[in-house]
């Protein structure tokens, strides 16, 4: 752990959360990400860099933000705040002063004490609900020396932890991570590797082989059933019944007994915004909501793959279309 400073860029700490592992969790996303899925429901968390996003429902237009910058990086239009990427530093001093706070930086630096006291303040949750805390991102194992020290310290102080994973990662951050998180989420999301650079930059070969690791990891030194898998169920991406009977199939000849559950976690749009303030284009801007019928067609399709772990859709209400 050489590269070890003692600091991470942190993008969100959200608390409360049941969607990423047992119990009431609170879950870490750190910034920065080694795919770039077509559909990300995070494209704030893809760049490891901190990064400045206007709220033009906030902006009183007092034009405070365009004295501060150093870098001129601001200009306030009819249209809105233009930010000017190739000026921008991420130096975050026009956020500060902004009155209507507009202006927000996406990631912070987190020293290791100061982000592990911040969690702690959970612990009450943590242990009526059979809770504890999830490392996700963007990908925790792009800064993997600051995610084992921080899983290290959540443990010694008895706190249950997981890491969410893409999985395209080096298998030594891999390595130094598990022996600290009681259970390890890991993404599959398209089986065939050329859709799967296709459509998140890079095909699944290393995924697979760190999948393969992990489960082999788990089985030999944790609870056998502290794995998750999760699959992104994406129009005209991931959602097709042979993707979903690929990745079944998968895990039934390699998972079953490392793997508790596999969760398909539906599409949804609410992302759209986020994409906006980044002035950047979404290909799914205008995808409908999956219907709940064809969730169930796939979902048929996954159970006939002879997987033993529990299948679960993860659709909330903002998910399904009305028909
Ligand atoms: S400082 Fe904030 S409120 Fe004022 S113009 Fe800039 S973004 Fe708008
Ligand atoms: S983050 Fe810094 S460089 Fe970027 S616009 Fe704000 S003040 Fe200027």
């Amino acid at each position: 752990m050489k590269d070890f400073n003692n600091s991470a860029t942190i993008l969100e700490i959200v608390r409360m959360s049941t969607e990423d592992g047992p119990g009431i969790r609170t879950t870490v996303f750190f910034k920065g990400c080694t795919l770039n899925c077509a559909w990300c429901h995070n494209p704030e968390s893809i760049s490891p860099k901190p990064q400045l996003q206007w709220v033009g429902s906030r902006c009183i237009g007092c034009k405070t933000c365009l004295s501060v910058c150093r870098e001129n990086a601001l200009t306030l239009t009819e249209a809105g705040m233009q930010i000017d990427r190739t000026r921008c530093t991420g130096c975050g001093d026009c956020a500060e002063e902004c009155p209507g706070t507009a202006l927000e930086m996406m990631g912070k630096i987190w020293p290791l004490d100061d982000l592990v006291a911040e969690v702690i303040k959970d612990r009450s949750y943590f242990e009526t609900s059979g809770g504890g805390i999830t490392l996700s991102g963007g990908e925790p194992a792009m800064q993997p020396a600051f995610a084992a020290f921080f899983l290290k310290a959540l443990r010694e102080k008895g706190l249950h932890t997981a890491v969410d994973t893409c999985g395209q990662c080096r298998r030594d951050a891999l390595e130094i991570m598990l022996p600290y998180a009681a259970m390890v989420l890991f993404d599959i999301k398209l089986i065939d590797p050329e859709a799967h650079k296709k459509f998140t930059g890079h095909d699944n070969r290393r995924i697979i082989d760190n999948l393969l690791f992990a489960a082999d990891y788990i089985r030999s030194h944790v609870h056998p059933s502290d794995m998750w898998i999760r699959t992104p169920i994406i129009p005209g991406a991931t959602a097709t019944p042979e993707n979903i009977a690929g990745i079944g199939q998968f895990i039934a000849a390699h998972l079953n007994g490392a793997v508790s559950r596999w969760e398909l976690c539906a599409f949804n749009n609410l992302c759209r915004d986020k994409y906006r303030r980044l002035d950047q284009p979404w290909v799914f801007e205008e995808e409908n909501l999956l219907s709940k019928s064809f969730l169930e067609e796939l979902a048929d399709t996954a159970k006939r793959s002879g997987v033993d772990p529990d299948i679960v859709f993860a659709t909330g209400a903002t998910c399904l279309s009305d028909n």
